[in-house]
């Protein structure tokens, strides 16, 4: 049988949700703290974020549980609880989610540089993504999304270990950044690359997220889309953060990134949510549109 959100996607372009972190800590979680605490302490605030995306239209929302991988827990001295902290996340994602919309279990960077550029063990790294993935899904998530990623290698680790647990739909998102020559990754690695990569790997949809504002993703998703005939997803920043103040803020409007949401989309995209310094608004927007 296919996948839920292979029939999603079979049907109509699939919208994911926004910013998460930002969106917590406009309701008050401390700047510092990393986000995934709040499974913990304040279940209702996280659900509530997921709720409004709900709302505005994402079939599918990200549990918070991006910084959740025991190797980066382990910086916070709190790794014994990498399992609950993930399952919680899932399951404070499941409890609002509407009948026909999906959880993507959210896994992102351990935060540390594979040998032999930094110290992490590759077979470390796999083992703490597979108990990440695991204890996600043994908390409801109903596919897998690795994203951020800015090490193809790592990214590898991680769809490897999502898809050792099983019949497991994993969607690996990249973020690229922009050179004369075309899109690399921070570690040098170009699309068609990691798309053969992903492939092989077994992935069952690849992406792109951060990095690059909405205009800069029209031309990445063209170039992902002739190296793949995977399922894409494509979210971007809203534009190209400024700094005012001492703060990152990014100026672009939800009309904008809604309308080149629909160029993305033109481009080869099949799915379609925000990154940094989106919102319910953005993905409200973006949804309509697409209708
Ligand atoms: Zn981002």
């Amino acid at each position: 049988m296919p996948h839920k959100l292979a029939e999603l996607i079979h049907d109509k372009t699939v919208i994911f949700d926004g910013g998460l972190g930002s969106m917590l800590i406009a309701a008050g979680l401390p700047v510092g703290t990393g986000p995934e605490a709040w499974n913990l302490d304040r279940p209702d605030a996280v659900a509530e974020v997921h709720r409004q995306y709900f709302a505005a239209g994402s079939h599918v929302v990200h549990s918070n549980s991006f910084g959740a991988s025991p190797v980066k827990l382990a910086e916070h001295g709190i790794a014994d609880r990498a399992a609950e902290i993930n399952r919680r996340a899932a399951e404070i994602a499941c409890s609002v989610r509407p009948e026909g919309r999906l959880v993507a279990g959210d896994i992102g960077p351990t935060g540390k540089m594979l040998q032999p550029f930094g110290d992490l063990d590759p077979a470390a790294a796999e083992d703490a993504f597979r108990r990440q993935a695991d204890a996600l899904l043994s908390g409801g998530a109903d596919l897998i999304s690795i994203e951020t990623m800015f090490s193809l290698d790592e990214a590898l680790l991680a769809l490897r270990a999502a898809k050792s647990l099983g019949e497991v739909f994993v969607v690996v998102s990249l973020t690229y950044n922009r050179n004369p020559r075309g899109f690399f990754t921070m570690m040098g690695d170009g699309v068609s690359k990691a798309a053969q990569a992903f492939e092989g790997a077994g992935a069952d949809a690849i992406g792109s997220n951060c990095g690059l504002g909405s205009a800069d993703m029209v031309e990445l998703a063209a170039a992902m889309r002739a190296g793949t005939r995977l399922p894409l997803l494509i979210q971007p920043n809203a534009g190209q953060p400024v700094v005012e103040g001492g703060c990152t803020v990014y100026r672009q409007t939800p009309a904008e990134f809604a309308s080149d949401a629909l160029r993305i989309k033109t481009a080869g995209a099949d799915m379609l949510g925000g990154c940094c310094g989106t919102t319910p608004e953005f993905i409200q927007a973006l949804a309509r549109a697409v209708r």
